[in-house]
């Protein structure tokens, strides 16, 4: 395969990292069938469970002719990692398997995803193309406020700052006074954790007399591992003044840097020639269209320690038809606004936290903190929402707060068509995360 040319000339501002996020099309397509065959074949050899479930369709690995054929294949879900907890899904020999993460899972047992080097290779080349995506070069200093450890946040982006040349300071989540003092002392430029830290830094800052844009060198936020909003995004560029970026990935697939957001910030372009997407109807399992929302469903066509066969995320989103105008051919997935499980059904309607997030940062007294909770009377659920008054516009002014309140009410009954209980908390009371935050409390009966 012959390496893609460059877009633009030598004295482009594109990095030699992300020339494959170029590679036209035909030669990608043909790339990733060459890929999914080898991986098919691979798979079947060495993980019981697939093969058992190739059989049980009359799959073989030769049947997979064109791309198109992936729908043959069975699917693979996270119970299918619990079930095989700890390494049943590996596919590399032991000698071969360098680093070991695990997912948390909310309830019951972890998953476990066992790494060759190659894998760790295939990964960090996915966060270095994000990094320089974003525009972050060997001169930033990289902060990266993840969670280090079983999780994959921290050294998923540190391995991609250093990749890129960054002065990589692992800080870790915690200690977020320190964090803030570090961030000013080293003249850090780029910031790596989870959107809902990053807003407890903001508070942090504001505690210290530490204003972003004049004390401060922080051009770039890079956030995810969580749902976050556009309306969020914007709050926080309006607060402290960098680029939020976006990054997404997952444990089973490899970590963060499976897709990133480009300068347009209209989707993130999914690093295809590792991460085969499909989109699926949830219900029916069929594949979609592009274009279409539905269930995103990934194929590790380039890992070997655990190679995911049609893994379903329960993430959802869509593919974009339209081309990038920035020029990659890598496809784009609209960003990841909820997942499946966070669905909630209240009085009968399906509601997602990223509405109610969207509705409240209308209103700019109210801090992009909140928190739904429900719990169940004798006959109905009740539906409240926590959400915290921003210190500028606390008061004791019970006529300003009641105006508030009802403003709070509208925005987010006009995006939802439900009445929630609003309930107006001080600045700084409700709980901060430095991972993922919960939004919802729900105690309702099952
Ligand atoms: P867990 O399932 O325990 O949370 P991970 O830490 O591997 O496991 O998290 C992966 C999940 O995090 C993804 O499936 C997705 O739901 C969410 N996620 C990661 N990055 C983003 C992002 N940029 N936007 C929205 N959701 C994200
Ligand atoms: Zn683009």
């Amino acid at each position: 395969m012959s390496y893609p040319k460059l877009p633009h000339d030598v004295n482009s501002p594109v990095h030699p990292v992300s020339a494959m996020d170029y590679m036209p099309v035909e030669q990608l397509r043909a790339l990733q069938l060459h890929r999914l065959q080898w991986t098919t074949k691979y798979a079947y050899e060495r993980v019981p469970l697939f093969r058992k479930r190739c059989d049980e369709k009359g799959v073989r690995p030769e049947h997979i002719k064109t791309l198109a054929d992936i729908k043959l294949l069975p699917f693979s879900k996270k119970t299918d990692l619990r079930d095989e907890y700890p390494m049943g899904l590996r596919g590399a020999d032991m000698d071969e398997i360098v680093r070991f993460h695990c997912s948390s899972g909310t309830t019951g047992k972890p998953i476990c995803i066992p790494n060759t080097l190659d894998d760790i290779h295939v990964w960090q080349n996915g966060a270095m193309r994000c990094l320089a995506m974003y525009g972050i070069r060997a001169s930033d200093v990289l902060q990266v406020s993840y969670g280090y450890g079983l999780f994959t946040g921290g050294l998923g982006l540190h391995y991609g700052g250093e990749g890129m040349g960054c002065a990589v300071l692992p800080t870790s989540g915690g200690n977020t006074e320190r964090q803030v003092m570090l961030m000013r002392d080293l003249g850090v430029t780029a910031i790596a954790c989870t959107p809902s830290y990053f807003l407890r830094i903001i508070d942090e800052a504001k505690r210290q007399g530490v204003d972003f844009r004049r004390d401060t060198k922080l051009k770039h936020g890079i956030f995810g591992a969580e749902p976050w909003t556009k309306e969020m995004r914007d709050a926080i560029e309006r607060e402290t003044g960098i680029i939020a970026h976006d990054i997404y990935g997952l444990t089973e697939i490899a970590g963060p840097g499976v897709a990133g957001d480009c300068d347009e910030h209209n989707g993130l372009h999914i690093w295809e020639d590792h991460f085969y997407p499909e989109i699926i109807d949830p219900d029916t399992l069929e594949p979609l269209p592009d274009g279409e929302v539905g269930e995103l469903v990934f194929t590790t066509i380039s890992r070997c320690g655990t190679p995911m066969m049609r893994y379903r995320t329960r993430d959802l989103t869509r593919l974009r038809t339209e081309k990038c105008p920035c020029g990659r051919t890598m496809r784009v997935m609209e960003r990841i606004s909820a997942r499946s499980d966070d669905m909630l059904i209240i009085h009968g309607v399906n509601v997602f936290p990223g509405q109610i997030e969207a509705g409240l940062l209308r209103i700019p007294e109210v801090a992009p903190h909140y928190q739904i909770v429900l719990s169940s009377s004798d006959t109905l659920d009740i539906f409240e929402i926590k959400v915290e008054v921003s210190q500028e516009a606390f008061s004791d002014n019970i006529a300003h707060l009641e105006n508030l309140k009802r403003r709070v009410l509208e925005a987010v009954k006009s995006i939802i068509g439900l009445t929630p209980k609003i309930i107006l908390v001080g600045p700084g009371t409700l709980p901060r995360s430095e991972g993922k935050i919960r939004r919802v409390i729900d105690n309702r009966r099952k």
